[in-house]
């Protein structure tokens, strides 16, 4: 059955976008380095399980998550993929992990040795990948010598593959970045003194990526720049932006000099004013903190949000929009063509970044896909795939 919007609310997210992007990130870092993939936070809020396809079609090696369950929601669609969980596992939660062939990242040769026991219980041999702390000082090992010793020791395990090798850039500067760089090709090269060469050696993010073509090792990790939210180093690969925000306006109401809007009547009409309601709010994923910084646009022209905005609707100052009439498209955020917001601009007006604004659009938002310059496919929490 094909399914149907529910809801005036809504974001497109335009898979031929997601396909260009990736490949623009393919043609800058060459047939020689592999790319993970990643769609944590449900690909950004864009839907991981909708954009997985377009990536593994263009050239994605690796899906890359932040948790278990991220990996396993992906596990339940594609089933031969690699999917790797960035953070940490709890020891409780590795017998799942390894039964559906998730690869691990692992920081400490205490639960290398309970992977390596029940992958010789469970008959299996799972993946994984080291992750080397560089100076982030999130998750990882140190960079000391008896860290090279017990990595050597997990390698040496029977019962468990060690794939890769990761860190992550703090991108504080050109001279940090370089210091962690040299940490963890350093530790790779006493590392591989003593084992076979590892597969998968990694730093970048998407920033790294962009901004330093020559830490790429054999692996980057792009999460942003594959929905086209360009970082630093704007302009060195083209990208386009897949996600639009949108909703339609669901009432219209006129007041009189003084009177208020919203909680606390924090604004008031100082003229005869026009006033729209949109059904988007915070529990949308619009920032509650945009209040008397919100802007919209409607029909190429630029609206300001007016009152607080509470947590399903808000309120625009129609005044000077002419002949407004409910039902009116309301853009959001779209990719700055005919006065709209992009994502960086509404990232920046709520002091946030790019990727806090996408990955917080709400499970009650509708996703609309767009492949081919069609609608392809509407999804909500009522649909099952
Ligand atoms: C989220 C994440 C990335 C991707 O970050 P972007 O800035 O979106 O490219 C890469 N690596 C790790 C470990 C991450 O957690």
């Amino acid at each position: 059955m094909e399914y149907k919007l529910l809801r005036d609310t809504f974001v497109e997210v335009n898979l031929d976008n997601i396909k260009y992007n990736i490949i623009q990130v393919k043609n800058f870092i060459g047939h020689n380095v592999a790319i993970a993939a990643v769609i944590k936070a449900n690909a950004y809020g864009h839907g991981a399980i909708q954009i997985a396809p377009v990536l593994i079609e263009n050239g994605a090696d690796i899906l890359a998550v932040a948790t278990l369950s991220e990996g396993l929601e992906l596990r339940n669609e594609f089933n031969d993929y690699e999917i790797l969980i960035m953070g940490y596992t709890p020891d409780s939660y590795l017998e799942i992990a390894v039964s559906k062939n998730l690869t691990l990242t692992i920081f400490s040769l205490k639960q290398a040795k309970i992977l390596n026991k029940l992958a010789k219980k469970l008959n299996k041999k799972p993946g994984i990948h080291i992750k080397y702390n560089t100076g982030f000082n999130r998750l990882g090992y140190k960079d000391l010598p008896e860290s090279i010793n017990e990595i050597i020791a997990i390698i040496n395990l029977k019962n468990i593959e060690v794939e890769g090798i990761f860190s992550h850039l703090a991108l504080k500067n050109n001279v940090e970045d370089k210091i962690q760089y040299k940490r963890l090709v350093n530790a790779i090269a006493k590392i591989e003194k003593h084992t076979t060469p590892l597969k998968y050696k990694h730093i970048c993010d998407s920033i790294g990526t962009v901004l330093h073509p020559e830490y790429h090792l054999t692996m980057v990790r792009p999460g942003a720049i594959l929905y086209g939210l360009e970082s630093e180093g704007k302009g060195i690969i083209d990208l386009k932006q897949a996600m639009v925000f949108k909703t339609k306006i669901s009432h219209i109401t006129k007041l009189e000099v003084g009177e208020g809007i919203s909680y606390g009547y924090r604004w008031t009409a100082e003229r005869k004013s026009k006033i729209g309601t949109i059904p988007v709010g915070y529990a949308d994923g619009y920032p509650r903190n945009l209040y008397q910084k919100g802007i919209v646009t409607i029909n190429g022209k630029r609206v300001p949000v007016i009152g607080v905005i509470c947590m399903d609707q808000c309120m625009i100052d129609l005044t000077d929009v002419t002949n407004p009439k409910v039902g009116d498209e309301v853009i959001i955020f779209a990719d700055g063509a005919n006065n709209t917001l992009t994502v960086n601009e509404i990232s920046i007006l709520a002091g946030t970044n790019k990727n806090e604004i996408v990955s917080r659009i709400a499970r009650r938002i509708p996703r609309v896909y767009i492949k081919d310059k069609k609608v392809f496919k509407i999804c909500d929490y009522l649909t099952k795939k």
